[in-house]
């Protein structure tokens, strides 16, 4: 038999489990492949849920890890992810994004196991978002840095990281999209939430930098309340727990409906035929590109300024009257931005399956 490289994925959050789905084929087929979910996103809607849609097989271990405070969840990752590296010695640690799962590099780097890590570079350049701090340790610790796009490149080398180290390889969710199109076409939400094309924004906001103070996320409600009478449109909310469990008592303003998470079929399909899409999400700018869907997103700073570039998103802060300029501008504008150019054209899956099986032996720490 010959050696197959072993390589761990490690990933616990929504947007890691989507974008990896297509990977996660790959490399079981041609890798000896070790899957390890955290669970730092525990509840059905926002892990479980998406193995059932993307066909995803059972992960190998689950780490169950503690969440809440900041400490424990961190220590409790590299706790645990340290004793099944140290036990099953893979040859590459795959890490994707910015998320504390993420932070398995500690141990991966100071057992010398190299990493390989998907959306290398993104760079926000603001420390108030937990996702940034993780991003340049992770970038830092890795052999193999996979960047979406050729500014994420950039950003790397500015940062002294090697170009030889470096291959930009597209944005995965292209992938999951394409492969997926005829499912997310043929959902029915639209008919079960009697919801009409163009009639409707689609919400979400989950960041903890907007949702942890009772101020901003004042500001998010007012936004999406006063969005939902100027362009009257219906405001479909699916609401992230992370968000839920800080509304507490605040009386929601009646045009703003909050519903359960939904799967990635009926979220997509619901993008499709949203009037405009506001957001604090990484991915749903990319996708509203994809969709050549209107995007406003609702955050101070952005670690994806290409969509900006691109024309297809306003950074519009929290600002109530901000956003609903915003939206008025970006929504009288024909949206027919090609997507190509900053999300690759959907084989990243492949690329990322070519470039660690010519890599074995070779990684330079
Ligand atoms: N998503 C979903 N159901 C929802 C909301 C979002 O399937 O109710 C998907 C969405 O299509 C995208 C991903 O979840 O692919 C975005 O995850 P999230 O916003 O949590 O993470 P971020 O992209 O900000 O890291």
């Amino acid at each position: 038999m010959p050696y197959l490289m072993k390589i761990m994925s490690i990933f616990g959050t929504r947007p890691e489990i989507i974008r990896l789905s297509r990977i996660f084929s790959l490399l079981d087929t041609n890798f000896n492949h070790v899957m390890v979910n955290t669970s730092q996103n525990y509840t059905y809607e926002l892990n479980s849920v998406f193995f059932d849609e993307l066909e995803i097989r059972k992960p190998d271990y689950d780490l169950k890890v503690k969440t809440g405070k900041y400490g424990l969840e961190v220590s409790d990752i590299i706790t645990k992810s340290e004793d099944i590296l140290l036990k099953e010695k893979p040859d590459i640690l795959l890490i994707l994004g910015d998320t504390n799962s993420g932070l398995a590099a500690i141990p991966a780097a100071h057992h010398r196991i190299k990493i390989a890590h998907l959306e290398a570079g993104m760079r926000s350049y603001d420390f108030r978002m937990p996702e940034e701090k993780n991003r340049v340790i992770i970038d830092h610790l890795s052999s193999l840095l996979l960047p979406y796009t050729t500014y994420s490149r950039e950003n790397l080398i500015r940062e002294n990281i090697h170009p030889s180290k470096i291959y930009v390889v597209g944005n995965p969710i292209i992938d999951v999209i394409d492969y997926f199109a005829h499912k997310i076409e043929s959902s029915d939400i639209m008919e079960k939430m009697k919801l009409e094309p163009d009639g409707y924004f689609l919400v979400t906001a989950h960041r903890s930098e907007n949702v942890d103070s009772a101020e901003t996320l004042e500001k998010i409600f007012l936004s999406l309340q006063a969005i939902g009478k100027r362009f009257k449109k219906r405001v479909i909310y699916p609401i992230h727990p992370r968000t839920l469990s800080k509304i507490k008592k605040r009386k929601i303003p009646s045009n703003i409906e909050l519903i359960k998470p939904l799967g990635f079929f009926e979220f997509s399909k619901l993008e499709k035929n949203s009037f405009c899409l506001i957001t604090d999400s990484g991915t749903v700018p990319e996708e509203a590109l994809y969709f050549k869907k209107p995007c406003v997103t609702i955050r101070e700073s952005t670690e994806r300024p290409e969509y900006i570039e691109e024309g297809s998103n306003i950074l519009a802060g929290l600002n109530p009257k901000n956003v609903e300029t915003a939206v008025k501008v970006i929504t009288s504008h024909e949206n027919n931005r090609e997507w190509n150019k900053s999300l690759g054209d959907g084989t990243t899956a492949l690329r990322v399956a070519n470039i660690l099986s010519g890599k074995i032996d070779r990684l330079q720490y």
